[in-house]
């Protein structure tokens, strides 16, 4: 039994977000990925608003989905018409889902300048568009629009649109803080009358203007509501919906409602990041739980306060949620943080005091450079390799020339690479085009390598990023770069320094290579 149901709209209100945009493939990997997550409610989004919201309610029944219930979400019906003849509900009909979310007006603005219609009215068209519903489908979810605006200006009308929605048979009833703007104060307030006067289980739907979307469903939570609607990694409009994966997180570990099982709560971070790969958004490392820095230690006290015992620097053990800790090198790092990371990586260094030494010398001495590991931390583990002595040496480069042409003002610049590298005494030369001198270069390395190679070919760049170093030297600064690279299975990052942007991108390139190869060899 579970506590607190889950609600999720990443498909209807996650979609809304200015850069986020899913295919009909997408859509039905998501919605298979929230069935595994142990979601309640899967929302498919609105169906009279394009024939692919459409397609996804005809294709999602071939998931078989055995736990989520599938909702399509639209209005009550317009003022004027009777509820089978409106259109609206006519197509939410044709959507053939078990659970229809009907969204109403509840503030007495809107009713007035948005609606233009008499109180009374938008009251009738609530109750019975919910009645009309809850005669055809399993299960009607009434979303009160503007729910806690609304009860701030007209509190006593606000609460009649929710009798007026219990009245019509509604199965929930969902307090909807559409702007984003309250606070958890205003919620447990309204929520003391709602609980008072409204019989129906209760939800809470946020928007995040505030940042404080997820701190009102918590609270919306402690005053009894029971279903939380949110969208993973909170998607969302303007500044994005209730996060549900801090919710679950919270709900489960800080305030012991089940809503997920335990090995369901393990799949958090895996959920978090396969939505951002599919939004093709970089994930945010910050993010609370599952961000890749949520439990990433740098400076060497905490370091070795973590290792002595997690909990003096760790609010939750990070495996609960298919996270991990992570130790951080820098020039603020010790001995621990070394012997910490090779354990990580499967090296036992306890024993290698020399090499130790090493690595920390080393690492030093790059950082005062300009190199950065904490997110190149395959750069960081080929240098731990080098300092064993075990670092193979894959190729040798005997030259590369890049050019760069444009040829009339106006005009793309083309850009051109040639490599020649030597593999076990065997030359190999390779030519290739780019859309930039980096990308011509990184393509005709690996058109290089391939044959001796094969596995090179999966490698993906997934990000490049540089940054300047050293200000006040203009274009003659030092720059680092920072790659990120991919081969459908793992991401690891790389890094170079130098005066030279595509010298700095040279040695970055490399590190990722070897470290595919690397890598590869290990299994
Ligand atoms: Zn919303």
């Amino acid at each position: 039994m579970k506590d607190v149901l889950l609600y999720d709209t990443t498909l209807r209100d996650g979609c809304q977000a200015e850069d986020i945009s899913f295919t009909l493939e997408d859509k039905l990997r998501i919605a298979a990925k929230l069935e595994e997550l142990g979601i309640d409610y899967i929302e498919g989004g609105y169906p009279g608003s394009n024939a692919r919201d459409a397609d996804f309610f005809t294709q999602v029944k071939k998931l078989n989905l055995k736990h989520a219930k599938v909702a399509s979400f639209g209005t009550t019906r317009k003022f004027g018409a009777k509820p089978s003849q409106d259109i609206n509900l006519k197509v939410l009909l044709q959507a053939d889902t078990p659970v229809v979310t009907l969204v109403g007006k509840t503030w007495d603005l809107h009713v007035r300048d948005d609606l233009r219609i008499g109180q009374k009215a938008n009251l009738d068209l609530i109750a019975d568009s919910v009645a009309y519903m809850k005669k055809r489908v399993d299960e009607v979810i009434f979303d009160a629009e503007h729910f806690f605006d609304g009860f701030r200006a007209n509190p006593e009308y606000a609460i009649d649109c929710l009798k007026a929605a219990e009245d019509g048979g509604a199965d929930w009833i969902v307090l909807c803080e559409t702007n984003g703007g309250r606070l958890p104060g205003d919620i447990r307030d309204a929520l003391n009358h709602v609980s008072r006067a409204i019989k129906t289980p209760l939800g809470i739907h946020c928007h995040n203007d505030g940042e404080l979307a997820v701190a009102n469903t918590m609270a919306g939570v402690e005053m009894g509501v029971t279903q939380v609607q949110g969208t993973i990694n909170g998607f969302g409009e303007r500044c994005g919906n209730m996060n549900l994966i801090s919710v679950i997180g919270n709900l489960q570990l800080k305030m012991g409602k089940r809503c997920v099982t335990p090995a369901q709560l393990k799949k958090l971070r895996e959920v978090s990041q396969l939505f951002y790969e599919l939004a093709n958004i970089q994930p945010n490392k910050r993010q609370a739980y599952v961000g890749d820095s949520a439990f990433a230690h740098k400076g060497g006290l905490h370091v070795s306060g973590v290792l002595k015992n997690p909990e003096t620097y760790e609010h939750i053990d990070p495996d609960l949620v298919g996270n991990r800790q992570r130790v951080l090198v820098s020039d603020l790092s010790g001995r621990s943080n070394v012997v910490y990371k090779g354990k990580e990586y499967g090296i036992d260094l306890q024993d290698q005091g020399d090499a130790v030494k090493d690595i920390l010398r080393r690492t030093k001495e790059l950082e005062s450079q300009g190199y950065e590991f904490q997110a190149a931390e395959a750069s960081f583990e080929l240098l731990i390799q080098e300092a064993l002595g075990k670092k193979k040496k894959n190729f040798q480069l005997i030259g590369f020339r890049v050019i760069d042409e444009k040829r009339k003002e106006g005009e793309a610049p083309i850009s051109e690479a040639t490599i020649q590298v030597q593999v076990d005494g065997v030359l190999e030369h390779a030519a290739a085009m780019g859309n930039g001198p980096v990308n011509a270069l990184d393509q005709a390395l690996r058109r290089a390598l391939t044959k001796f190679y094969p596995a090179v070919e999966q490698v993906e760049l997934l990000d490049y990023k540089v940054r300047v170093l050293s200000s006040g030297e203009g274009t003659g600064a030092v720059v680092r770069v920072l790659i990120e690279s991919g081969d459908g299975k793992d991401r690891w990052g790389t890094v170079g320094v130098s005066h030279n942007v595509i010298e700095a991108s040279w040695q970055a390139l490399v590190d990722s290579i070897d470290y595919k190869l690397y890598k590869d060899a290990r299994r």
